[in-house]
């Protein structure tokens, strides 16, 4: 049987034709499971983190992608009904920026096209260059179920959306507030603490003086300071506040001032909350631009008085400012001050600035009136479900960030004033002024029956549908599997909870709880603590499939979650693009191949430990597939080759454990025996998230075990010829194979595409199944590993170490390679006669395989040895070899290597003494030069004493 496998291996062409194969098969497909689904395997349920729609593959998707499709592929092969589901994000503000930038070249913008056409223009984008990527997941093999693909404004997402907030809102969870928020001028939206970021900035600190009055409302002469970061506020301060055991102001208690440039009357309030030793102790009060202030004002039932408008602009009520930049405002309004006279000093002053985590823009703390869910009962029911242990964390310290992060949980404000997303389902009256929320929208207000309703403007904090994800792709709350209603106008979900309509659970049923949740800990409280809290809360009320009660256990979105670690550059720096040192995975897998990235981030990864990416291990492993490549154009030219003679191998035979009998040779029942240990480290390393123990595992075994050695023994025995025993000849080569098989399926879930070339090859184009991947994964079978097999582990190795000892002999009396010599064997001088007289035997019966690996023409066992001797504490070998030599060539040659290492050691040591190439030399590069540096140093060393060894000519 032909088994036409191109000569080199090349990634780029098998990674591509099975990545499409893959994904036109259907081959992840995990349809919604029948009634008589009972016995097809428990299920394992990952969602993919839904990548923004604007989003391009980073090296932390890869490492993300990489280890949760190594799970699911192993889960998959290990019987269980695995499914892997991908979908992309709306992203409010990413989105509407990226469109909003194609409109300003464009000349135009979002305002001059108006909402509905804005959208439909977003909804354009989208189709156009949205997803990208997912089609470079679709390249990168991401054993994902495409058929369930969703996008978070999808209709049947968006049914969920909606019921959820109506549902809210009709428990009285959700209200609406004036609150300060964090405002951004350029997004023109609020946006939520955890969208902003702080950076330290060089300010200034102004001190203001504000005019005390007398009772008449004139100047008194005296003033009050009051120190600020941002003057330009004042125009909206409404008292000044000090705390009432200032001594130093007891004369103010009771006075009130002028506030400049408005000339309006404050009073001076006091408040516990000031701090007497910060600034002058005095404490402007702005109630509508700072949160504290803004308490500060509640508790005195003061006005807030908003001085900006949406655009960061001062508005109507900043007097003379309104319709000024807010920085500008700045300048102005200090330039004004110190013309009358107010401005007391000015100090640098270092400021920990929020920006707009989007545009990077300065936000503007600002009072706005938003909606906002009521998060105490629904955290407090997220924190249950962890406290009871039903949601695990991997590494567990992010159990506590968790905890942590729940205890001081806010209000969450969930409306952002953006046009793309799910828009609020509230109606306001222009009548009686009060709230319509439905899940149709309505035609008159639910009040009073006005017609005069309008819809809000505002749309959902993006977070808002993706904290629904583990509910709603599984159909939530509809569980209709036929197309759901409009969004507008067609009947809701009203009927939920009563049992009618809720037609078909199955998948709910079969898919949630999903298990696991592999992210990031930087969206551990945007999106996981959310999907928490919505879990606990709306699939609580969701039955059964045995129709009892759903408790807090079976309510969580999934029962572990898996925080994966940042991949960060060979120097184990943060990668960024400041510092120029990103790297594009897709960069990298042009140039190695997907597998071999899959392996350099799988060899890395554990719990809680940083990736160092290093290029030269990709390149390493680049060499492992190519390795594993030539080994199966071994196997095949000898699957040949037996074929003439008419010997071939059943493939019925394989796709199981392999065993080997006690009368098989010695490395047969090895590599079985090694196979099958390996299998199950594997298993035991993937069960605990050590993708790192079970990459390496599989490298030792394919790499040293059976390549290096294995492949080096089974040579001998096939053997094709005439006089050869065809049974033994057969039973060998049907060994191979099958190893080689299993080993392919245990290097599946890590490198999917090499190993589904090669294994459609040993089936020669008619495999019992369409993919690798839907094969069995390896499990040691105990019951196989019977005491000869584990018996043969420790012969191997001490055959092993014999070799080895044999082969440094060779070379530390400069045996050539090629070159045959007779060799000594004996027992240790230290081990007992019973030892020595089993290692002989060991020997005696493996000489076939001494003699070929370290290439022995005559092997004397058990005499005293003669010539160059090494000795172990086991045994000692020895080999004759005399070198006849022709000295004066040596010579030549010898000169000829010292100058060579001369000038090696010459130019490592001009560029380590070059201080420009030292600088900015990456850390691991420098410590390659030294090293090299000192192996020369050492080579050089030797040979010139060598030199001086040499006879006269
Ligand atoms: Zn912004
Ligand atoms: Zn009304």
């Amino acid at each position: 049987m032909p088994h036409d496998l191109p000569k080199a291996y090349d990634p780029a062409i098998i990674e591509d034709h099975w990545a499409e194969y893959w994904v036109r098969e259907k081959l992840f497909a995990q349809p919604t499971p029948s009634a008589d689904a009972a016995g097809k395997g428990e299920p394992y349920t990952i969602l993919l983190p839904p990548p923004n729609v604007t989003g391009r593959l980073h090296m932390g998707h890869m490492l993300n992608q990489t280890e949760m499709d190594i799970l699911v592929r192993w889960r998959r092969m290990s019987g269980r009904r695995a499914m892997w589901l991908p979908g992309t994000d709306h992203a409010g503000i990413a989105t509407q920026m990226m469109v909003e930038r194609q409109l300003i070249s464009e000349s135009t913008s979002r305002q001059k096209l108006g909402r509905e056409a804005f959208v439909k223009r977003v909804w354009e984008w989208k189709r156009h260059y949205g997803g990208a990527i997912l089609d470079q997941m679709k390249r990168l093999g991401a054993s994902v179920d495409w058929q369930r693909e969703y996008f978070t404004m999808d209709e049947k997402l968006s049914v969920a959306v909606r019921e959820a907030f109506v549902r809210l809102h009709e428990q009285n969870l959700i209200y609406r507030g004036a609150y300060i928020v964090n405002w951004c001028p350029r997004c023109q939206t609020a946006i939520s603490d955890l969208e902003v970021f702080h950076e330290e900035q060089s300010g200034h600190l102004w001190e203001i003086r504000y005019p005390v009055q007398n009772k008449d409302g004139k100047d008194s002469g005296k003033f009050l300071s009051v120190a600020t970061t941002r003057p330009e506020t004042m125009l909206g301060d409404v008292a000044v506040a000090i705390h009432p055991e200032d001594e130093r102001y007891f004369s103010l208690h009771g006075k009130k001032l002028r506030l400049p440039l408005m000339n309006r009357e404050i009073p001076i309030i006091l408040d516990d909350w000031v701090s007497r030793d910060f600034g002058t102790g005095a404490v402007k009060v702005t109630p509508a631009h700072d949160p504290n202030d803004f308490a500060l004002a509640e508790r005195h039932h003061l006005p807030s008085i908003n001085i900006m408008d949406d655009t960061g602009h001062i508005n109507a009520e900043g007097g003379a400012y309104a319709g000024i930049d807010r920085y500008a405002a700045r300048k102005k309004v200090v330039a004004d001050l110190e013309k009358q006279g107010l401005l007391a000093g000015i100090k640098d002053h270092v400021n920990n600035v929020g920006h707009c985590d989007r545009c990077k823009t300065v936000v503007e703390p600002r009072l706005s009136t938003q909606w906002f869910i009521k998060i105490q009962p629904l955290a407090d029911k997220a924190k249950e479900a962890v406290r009871q242990g039903h949601i695990k964390f991997t590494p567990e310290m992010y159990e506590k960030t968790y905890f942590e992060w729940m205890e001081n949980i806010h209000d969450w404000c969930i409306s952002r004033q953006l046009w793309w997303g799910h828009r609020i389902p509230a109606w306001h009256c222009a009548e009686c002024r009060k709230i319509t929320v439905a899940r149709i929208d309505p035609t008159t207000c639910a009040h009073c029956g006005s017609k005069k309703i309008t819809q809000e403007t505002d749309v959902l904090d993006t977070w808002f549908s993706s904290g629904l994800l583990p509910v709603s792709v599984f159909g939530w709350p509809n569980f209709s599997p036929v197309d759901l209603p409009q969004m507008t106008g067609a009947p809701g979900p009203s009927h939920l909870g009563t049992g009618e309509g809720i037609k078909d659970h199955a998948d709910f049923d079969a898919f949630y709880p999903t298990s696991l949740l592999v992210t990031g800990f930087d969206i551990l409280f945007f999106w996981v603590a959310r999907m928490i809290m919505f879990g606990c809360w709306f699939a609580g009320d969701v039955p059964m499939p045995d129709g009892s009660k759903r408790t807090l256990a079976d309510s969580v979105p999934f029962r572990e979650v898996y925080i994966h670690a940042l991949v960060r550059d060979a120097n184990r720096e943060k990668m960024s693009k400041t510092k120029g040192n990103v790297l594009d995975p897709i960069e990298i897998v042009k140039q190695y191949g997907t597998d071999a990235v899959r392996f350099t981030l799988a060899s890395m990864a554990s719990p809680g430990t940083d990736i160092a990416f290093n290029i030269a291990r990709t390149e390493g492993y680049r060499a492992f597939a190519n390795k594993i490549w030539n080994a199966a154009r071994f196997l095949f030219m000898n699957v040949d080759r037996a074929a003439e003679v008419g010997i071939v191998v059943d493939p019925a035979a394989l796709g199981g454990m392999p065993s080997a009998s006690p009368d098989e040779p010695l490395e047969a029942r090895w590599i079985v025996a090694e196979l099958h240990a390996t299998a199950a480290k594997v298993n035991h390393s993937l069960e605990n998230y050590r993708y790192d123990d079970a990459a390496n595992t599989i490298y030792q075994f394919f790499w040293g075990s059976f390549c290096d050695w294995y492949l080096e023994i089974v040579k001998l025995r096939l053997d094709f010829s005439e006089t050869a025993d065809k049974a033994k000849t057969k039973a060998a080569l049907t060994t191979l194979v099958q190893v080689f098989e299993a080993a392919l399926r245990l290097l599946s879930p890590f490198m999917p595409f090499i190993t589904e070339e090669l294994w459609h090859a040993i089936y020669d184009g008619n495999p019992p199944v369409k993919s690798i991947a839907l094969t069995k994964y390896p499990v040691r079978l105990t019951t196989e590993l019977s005491d000869y097999l584990s018996q043969a582990i420790v012969f191997m190795e001490e055959l092993q170490n014999v070799i080895t000892a044999i082969r440094a002999l060779r070379k530390k009396c400069g045996v050539p390679d090629k070159e045959f010599v007779r060799t000594y064997i004996c027992g240790g001088k230290r081990i007992s006669f019973e030892a020595s007289r089993r290692f002989i035997l060991l020997v005696r019966f493996n000489q076939d395989i001494l003699k070929s690996l370290a290439r022995i023409s005559e092997l004397i066992i058990d005499e005293p040895v003669k010539g160059n001797v090494h000795s172990e504490f086991n045994f000692e070998v020895a080999i004759e070899y005399e070198r006849q030599i022709d000295v004066a060539a040596e010579r030549g040659r010898m000169t000829k290597e010292i100058a060579k290492y001369e000038k090696n050691l010459i130019s490592a040591e001009l560029q380590l003494s070059n201080e420009s190439f030292m600088a900015k030399a990456p850390v691991h590069i420098v410590e390659g030069l030294k090293k090299q540096a000192a192996e020369t140093q050492l080579l050089l060393s030797k040979a010139r004493i060598a030199l001086t060894t040499l006879p006269p000519e």
